[in-house]
C-alpha cells in the first residue's frame, strides 16, 4: 500500500445525480467543505453518474442549485472545472476501462458469465441455506479469452474484483478501527454488464486521480470502504483517509429518508422536509439549516450551537465528530431559524425572501400574487412588520393576504362570527362607523393611523381590540396579521376602503 502522502487537502463530495439533495447529503456536503476551507485546501464535486438515466441533467442541476442556495461553493467541478476532470464520471469511462484491464492482466479481475436470473436463483437456493449468499469464485477462473469471446457474442457480462483472502481493516478518523473479517468477502462486481464501470470502481479510481486526501460520507458506505482499501491496494493507489459520518435518525428514533415523505402522505399527514429543496420552499433560511446540519454529529459544546459558518469554519474539526446517531430535532431547527431571521442584515434577508417567493410562485397564487404586486420596499416592510416570525412561511400567513386580489379574500366563518357579527353586528357597526372616517384621513402612515385609532377608542369609549380586529378581519377575512397600522399601511388606502366595504355587503 503506498502511504497516503499528499499535502494539499483534497475532499469530494460525489452525488449520485438522482434527484433533490436530501438533507444528509448536505451534511456530508458541508463535512467536505469545512475540511477543506479549514485547511486551504480544495473541495471537488463530483457527479457520479454511471447510472445513466434520462434524469441525469436535470438532478445535476438541482443539487448545484441547492448547493448555491446553502452557499457552499466548489473549487473543482461542473460549471467551475479544475485540472484533474472531467468531473463527471460518464465521461471518463476510458480511464476506467484502462485500471479495469490492469486489474484483469495482473488476474486481480476476472469475467464472470451470469446472467441477472442466474444469480438470483444462486440467491434464492443460498438464502435457503444458512449464511446468506455470497458469490462463488469459480475455479478455475475465466480466461480473458473467454471474457471477450463472450462479449463479442453480446453476451452482458461483468467483470469482478478478486478479493483477497484477507483481513481488511479500515483506519477511520472516527470510529477507529473497523475490520471486514477475510470470510465475509465477497468478489464484487467492478464493471457491468453495459461496459460502465460500477460505483466503487469509478470512486477508488477517481479518489487516486483527483488526488482526495480525506473521504467524508455516511457511515452507510462503511462497508464499502474494505472494498475500496483492496482496490486501492490492487492497483497500487494510495488509501485516502476515511470518517464515516453519523447516521441521522428522526425523533422518533427511525432513519431519516427520502422514503419518509411517501410514509407521512400515505397516512394523510403533510409531507416533511427532507431534501434541501423542501427547506427552501417551505421558508427556511440556509445560515440556519446549515448551522444546524453543522451540529448533526458535530459539535463545539452545547453553549455554542448558534454559530455562523466563518466561526464553524475555525472551529471545525474531524476529531469532534461523534459515533453516534445524529437526530434530527425539527423544533431545533425551527428555533434556529427564528433566531437567524432576527440575526441576519434587513437586505439578506429581504434576498432570501424574494427567493422563497419566486420557488413558490409556481405554486401557489398568493406566491404569484406577491411578485406581480410587491416591490422590494413593500417586501422590507412586511419583513419589518412580521420580525418574529419562524419561517418566511408564517409571513406569508400573516401577511399574504396584503397581496392577493380582493375577491380572492376567503372570510373565516369563525372570524366573522366572534370579531363581526356577535351582539347584533357589533363589528360591521364599527366598520360602518369608520368607513367614512378613514376616507377622510390623509395621514396613511403607521403614526397617521395608530392616531387614528387611538382618538376612535377615546371617542368610542372602548379598547383596541374592538377598533382594530373588525378592521383586521374585514382586510384580511381572519383575526391574525401584523399591528393593524402597518397592515393598513402595507394594504394602502384604496384597497383598504374596498375590502371594508366589500366585506359589510357580503358578510352582514
Ligand atoms: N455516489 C455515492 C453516493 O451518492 C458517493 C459515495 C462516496 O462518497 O463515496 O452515495
Amino acid at each position: 500500500m503506498t502511504n497516503n502522502t499528499r499535502e494539499m487537502v483534497r475532499v469530494r463530495f460525489a452525488p449520485s445525480p438522482t434527484g433533490y439533495l436530501h438533507i444528509g447529503g448536505a451534511r456530508t456536503v458541508l463535512f467536505n467543505w469545512l475540511v477543506a476551507r479549514k485547511a486551504g485546501g480544495t473541495f471537488v464535486l463530483r457527479i457520479e453518474d454511471t447510472d445513466q438515466t434520462r434524469h441525469v441533467e436535470v438532478s445535476v442541476r438541482k443539487i448545484l442549485d441547492d448547493l448555491r442556495w446553502l452557499g457552499l461553493d466548489w473549487d473543482e467541478g461542473p460549471e467551475v472545472g479544475g485540472d484533474y476532470g472531467p468531473y463527471f464520471q460518464s465521461r471518463r469511462l476510458d480511464i476506467y476501462n484502462r485500471y479495469l484491464q490492469q486489474l484483469l492482466e495482473s488476474g486481480s479481475a476476472y469475467y464472470a458469465f451470469e446472467t441477472p436470473e442466474q444469480l438470483q436463483a444462486m440467491r434464492e437456493a443460498a438464502t435457503a441455506k444458512e449464511g446468506g449468499f455470497r458469490y462463488p469464485r469459480p475455479d478455475p477462473l475465466p480466461t480473458i479469452e473467454q471474457g471477450l469471446a463472450a462479449r463479442a457474442e453480446g453476451r452482458p457480462i461483468v467483470v469482478r474484483f478478486k478479493m483477497p483472502d484477507e483481513n481488511i481493516t479500515v483506519s477511520d478518523e472516527i470510529l477507529g478501527q473497523v475490520t471486514l473479517a477475510a470470510d465475509q468477502h465477497e468478489d464484487f462486481v467492478i464493471q457491468k454488464g453495459d461496459g460502465f464501470p460500477t460505483y466503487h470502481m469509478a470512486c477508488v479510481v477517481d479518489d487516486e486521480l483527483m488526488k482526495i486526501t480525506h473521504v467524508l460520507r455516511g457511515q452507510e458506505h462503511l462497508m464499502n470502504t474494505p472494498k475500496h482499501i483492496a482496490l486501492q491496494r490492487a492497483l497500487g493507489f494510495a488509501t485516502p483517509k476515511y470518517a464515516h459520518l453519523p447516521v441521522i435518525f428522526n425523533m422518533d428514533g427511525s432513519k431519516m429518508s427520502k422514503r419518509d415523505k411517501d410514509k407521512a402522505i400515505k397516512i394523510g399527514l403533510p409531507s416533511p422536509e427532507i431534501d434541501v429543496h423542501d427547506f427552501r420552499t417551505a421558508g427556511y433560511l440556509p445560515e440556519a439549516v446549515v448551522n444546524f446540519i453543522s451540529l448533526l454529529g458535530w459539535s463545539v459544546g452545547a453553549d455554542r450551537e448558534q454559530i455562523d459558518l466563518n466561526e464553524t469554519i475555525e472551529l471545525f474539526s474531524i476529531d469532534r465528530i461523534g459515533k453516534t446517531n445524529a437526530k434530527f430535532d425539527r423544533e431545533k431547527l425551527l428555533a434556529f431559524n427564528t433566531d437567524w431571521a432576527v440575526r441576519l442584515a434587513p437586505d439578506r434577508l429581504l434576498e432570501l425572501f424574494k427567493d422563497y417567493i419566486t420557488v413558490n410562485a409556481s405554486v401557489g397564487p398568493t406566491f404569484q400574487s406577491v411578485v406581480d404586486r410587491a416591490d422590494d420596499a413593500t417586501l422590507a416592510k412586511v419583513l419589518e412588520a412580521c420580525k418574529g416570525f419562524r419561517t418566511f412561511a408564517d409571513v406569508i400567513r400573516k401577511a399574504g393576504f396584503l397581496f392577493v386580489p380582493d375577491e380572492s379574500i376567503e372570510y373565516d366563518p369563525k372570524a366573522v362570527k366572534k370579531v363581526l357579527a356577535k351582539n347584533d353586528g357589533e363589528g360591521f357597526r364599527m366598520l360602518e362607523y369608520l368607513l367614512p372616517r378613514l376616507g377622510e384621513l390623509s395621514d396613511w402612515t403607521p403614526t397617521g393611523l395608530k392616531s387614528f385609532f387611538k382618538a376612535v377608542c377615546e371617542e368610542k369609549g372602548v379598547g383596541l381590540g374592538k377598533v382594530a380586529q373588525p378592521v383586521r378581519v374585514a382586510v384580511s377575512g381572519t383575526t391574525i396579521s401584523p399591528s393593524i397600522e402597518d397592515t393598513l399601511m402595507l394594504l394602502g388606502k384604496d384597497y383598504t376602503m374596498s375590502r371594508i366595504e366589500r366585506c359589510v355587503a357580503q358578510q352582514r
